[in-house]
This record gives structure tokens, sequence and C-alpha cells, in this order.
């Protein structure tokens, strides 16, 4: 199947409709990564594009690749007047998966000289890997007030502080959150494993600020050249998994009923307005509380850590912002104001400058977006920009993005081998799976330079800051 690609401009490319698309797709990217971008990307976008009620565009960034259903580096908005849906694979199986961001109040010529023992206490103390518990054993009643109350709930329980939550998306509490809708078999995957990372792409690394970009953004973001800063990377683990899994099935039952035809039963999807939906979307926030939480307390075994190995260490929250969500959303389309249920698929909130959902410390500049990119390569530091309301609902890339499966990248490197290049290259990895690092190995991402530069030029978001990994525990 051929996809016309036609140029908007240098960073944007358009997909016109056809056949059963109710709206263009729109890919932003260079010339290179279009080029690189797997064909199943431009097929997925048609699919999200011809969805009931879908608002605008189908939107992919340039991190974009394929996932299930939608693309991962997916933006879809739907207005709920107009018959519009909500997708379990539109949002993803790692519900509210996202990147937080610490400052460590230290300089990285403070952190060499303990690296190692800092990464080894790190890696004893955050759980890690496949199916890994942590000390925290929830009952059935804890388990609801933790799916209520999220990040706040954990600063309740003693994990972190009030301070924090300023700095949480949703001030680190998901409202409309139905903890009823979520199954006792969600309940209980999750009730061990609240406070751990899980395996694959998640991890907790340790960075230097190698270049500063926008010095009043990052001032105000409070981040210098040479700092030590953290980035923790993880989800809602097997609690969003299984809603994600059991609403599928429920979705792909009931589309024909509500006259929905699916291009691809991966794209299940029930109305907004109908009882599935909103059971849906109540899990679905539940499962957003359960991973603000689950992030804020590895933030709090990560100070103890830092406490433990260097005393002198203060960290403070950047922000925290999640890639797997559903939200409803007031975006200007065509000159007038609506409200619309925003699917960000591996894809990161962006809002711009005076946006009021942005902490009031950070308003003047812009929501920090927060970009990983391997544990090899460099990671990033955006900020929303004025004109990504008008672009892909203020949405902008959440990573390098995948250039090729993990079974490839397992073909092509060894996990051992991987682990002593970085370490000759001052790069610490830790992880219980030397398969995982192989899968994850930095040649097996984008060029996340390419990608940050093409959404900046693409006016999604503004560049403030590069890191580099200096260690890693990988899942
Ligand atoms: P995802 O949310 O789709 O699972 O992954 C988000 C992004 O995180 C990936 O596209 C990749 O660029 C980035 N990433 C994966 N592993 C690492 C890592 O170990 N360190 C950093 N800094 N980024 C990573
Ligand atoms: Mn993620
Ligand atoms: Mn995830």
């Amino acid at each position: 199947q051929e996809y016309p690609l036609q140029r908007e401009s240098e960073f944007s490319w358009r997909i016109d409709p056809s056949g059963k698309m109710r709206v263009p797709g729109i890919i932003y990217a260079d010339e290179t990564l279009i080029r690189e971008m797997d064909d199943k990307v431009f097929e997925q976008l048609c699919n999200v594009a011809s969805l009931p009620g879908i608002v605008q565009a189908a939107y992919a960034m340039p991190d974009a690749h394929w996932g299930y259903g939608f693309p991962i580096g997916g933006v879809a908005a739907f207005d709920p007047d107009l018959g519009g849906v909500v997708s379990a694979g539109g949002v993803g199986f790692d519900i509210s998966c996202g990147v937080r961001a610490l400052r460590t109040g230290l300089s990285i010529e403070e952190i060499e000289p303990v690296k190692k023992q800092l990464v080894d206490a790190l890696f004893r103390q955050v759980p890690v890997g496949v199916g890994s518990t942590g000390r925290i054993h929830l009952n059935d009643k804890g388990m609801t007030a933790m799916l209520k109350g999220g990040a706040r709930w954990a600063v309740e329980q003693g994990f972190g502080e009030p301070g924090d939550l300023e700095r949480i998306e949703e001030k680190g509490c998901m409202a409309g959150a139905d903890p009823g809708e979520v199954s006792a078999r969600a309940r209980k995957r999750q009730q061990d494993e609240m406070g751990t990372l899980g395996s694959g792409n998640h991890y907790l690394e340790v960075q230097r600020v190698a270049e500063i970009y926008d010095p009043r953004i990052a001032t105000a973001f409070g981040l210098r050249e040479n700092d030590a800063v953290v980035f923790i990377h993880c989800g809602s683990r097997g609690l969003g998994h299984q809603i994600g899994t059991e609403f599928l099935k429920y979705m792909v039952l009931v589309a024909s009923r509500h006259g929905i035809e699916l291009p691809d039963r991966e794209l299940a999807c029930a109305p907004i307005n109908s009882e599935l939906g909103q059971a849906y979307l109540g899990a679905m926030r539940a499962g957003i509380n359960c991973a603000l939480a689950n992030r804020q307390i590895i933030t709090h075994l990560t100070r103890q850590v830092f406490a433990d190995v260097l005393p002198k260490a203060d960290l403070t929250l950047i922000f925290d912002v999640s890639h797997n969500t559903c939200k409803l959303e007031s975006h200007p389309v065509a000159g007038r104001q609506r409200k619309l249920y925003v699917h960000r698929k591996g894809a990161t909130r962006a809002f711009g400058p005076g946006n009021p959902e942005i902490p009031e410390t950070l308003r003047a500049v812009g929501q920090p977006v927060l970009i990983g990119g391997s544990m090899g390569t460099e990671s990033h530091i955006l900020a929303g920009s004025e004109q990504g309301a008008g672009l892909s609902f203020n949405s902008a890339c959440h990573g390098a993005g995948r250039a090729m499966s993990r079974h490839r990248a397992t073909k092509l490197w060894r996990g051992r081998s991987v682990v002593d290049e970085l370490a000759e290259r001052g790069i610490l990895i830790r992880s219980p799976s030397m398969r995982g690092v192989a899968e994850e190995a930095p040649g097996a991402y984008k060029d996340v330079r390419a990608v940050v530069d093409a959404a900046e030029k693409a006016g999604l978001a503004k560049k403030v800051a590069r890191m580099e990994p200096r260690l890693c525990i990988k899942g």
C-alpha cells in the first residue's frame, strides 16, 4: 500500500483523507525521520483518522513507530458530542507511563567519585525487573485509597513531601478516578508492585546537564550546566496492563453494537458517552493515579539512597509528566475553544506559557517536556511552546522512539558487551536482565537529537537542555 505523503512544510507531512478517513493524518518529522519511519505508522495513522468523532487530524510525533492499534508517538482528540470515542489501545497498556525529572542540588563532579557506590545502592534499593515487588503491600482498602489519591496518597503515606505535588501533572492526583472499575485481578497484580520500576525500557538514571539551549527557561527550571539530574521513567505496572487488557476485550465486543466499524481490531473503542466509555475512563484515571503514586514512591527511595551516599544532596522535582493518557482538555479548533478527549500515546503533553494547568512557578515559561533518549545517548528537556496549541493539541515527542524491534536488537547486540562498552565511557548500567539491555541498546533507538530538533522546528516545543547519562538502573 502507498501513502501519498504531502510535504506541508520542512517539518510537517500530510496524508489527505481518503477511503474511510474523516480527517487528515499529520506527521511531524524531518526528511530522514520520515524516510526511515516504518510504513505501519502511516497505515495506523490513517486507521485512527477514520474513528468516529475525531477532530482536526490524527497526529504522529517525530519519534513515532508502530504500536498496538495506534502508533506510539500518536495523538488524537475526540469530541464526545459528535460520537467521539475513547480507545484502550489509544492510551496504551502502560497507562500513564511517564517521566519525572529531579534536581539533585549537586554538580556532576560531586557524583563522579561515588558513582559506583551510588549505582549499586540504587540497584539494591529500587526494585526493578519483570514482576519485581516492593516493600509495600496493599490490602483492598489501601489499594482503593491509592487509586483515588495518586501521588497525594503516597505523600500522605510518608513518601516524599507535600511540596512535590505542585510539580506533578494534575498536582499528583487525577480527578475522576473510579477505583470501582478496577477489577480484582488488576488489584491483585498490583498489590505488591508499588514503588517498582518494572522491566523493559523503564529506568532510573543520573545525568549530567551537558548543554543549555535556553538560559532563561533553564533558570526557571532550576537547571545549570554540569548539574546532576535524575530521570525516573516508569508507569502503572501490572495494574495498568490489566486494565488495558480487560477493557480492550470489552471494547471489541461492544464496538459493533454502537455501530462502530473497526478498521483494525486493535483500535477497539467505545463512545465517550457510553457506559463502557465512562467505565474505562474511570479505570484509566485510577491507573494514572497508580503511576503517579509509583513514581512518587520511587522518588522517596531515591532520596533515601542519595541521603546515604551523598548527604548533601537535596532532590527536588522539576516536573512529572505522563505520556500514555487520555485527558479532557480545552483546545482551540478553527477559532473556537472545544472540550476534547485527547489521547496521547507515547506523546508528551506540552502546555505553553500561560496555561493555567502549569504550576504557577513555571507558568511564564511553559511546561517542562521530558524526553529520554537511551541509556547511552543524550536525553532532553524541552518546554511547551505558544504555537503548540494550534498544532497537535499541545503535544510533543516522548523519546527517541525505537528504530527496530526488540527481537532484531538482540540479534545485533549482546547485553554484556553493551554494559562493558558503556562502562568504558563512564556510564554505569545495572540491570537484572542482560537480554533486556540488548533489546534496549542505544543503537536500537532513533537519533534523539534529530527527533527533538524536528519537534522544536515544527513548533511543538522549545529545546531547553541536553543531558548525558552517567548511571542507569535499567528494567
Ligand atoms: P516508551 O515510553 O515508549 O516505553 O519509551 C520512551 C523513550 O524512552 C524511548 O523512546 C527511548 O528513547 C527512551 N529510553 C529508553 N530507554 C532509556 C534509558 O535507559 N535512558 C534514557 N535516558 N532514555 C531511554
Ligand atoms: Mn514510557
Ligand atoms: Mn512504560
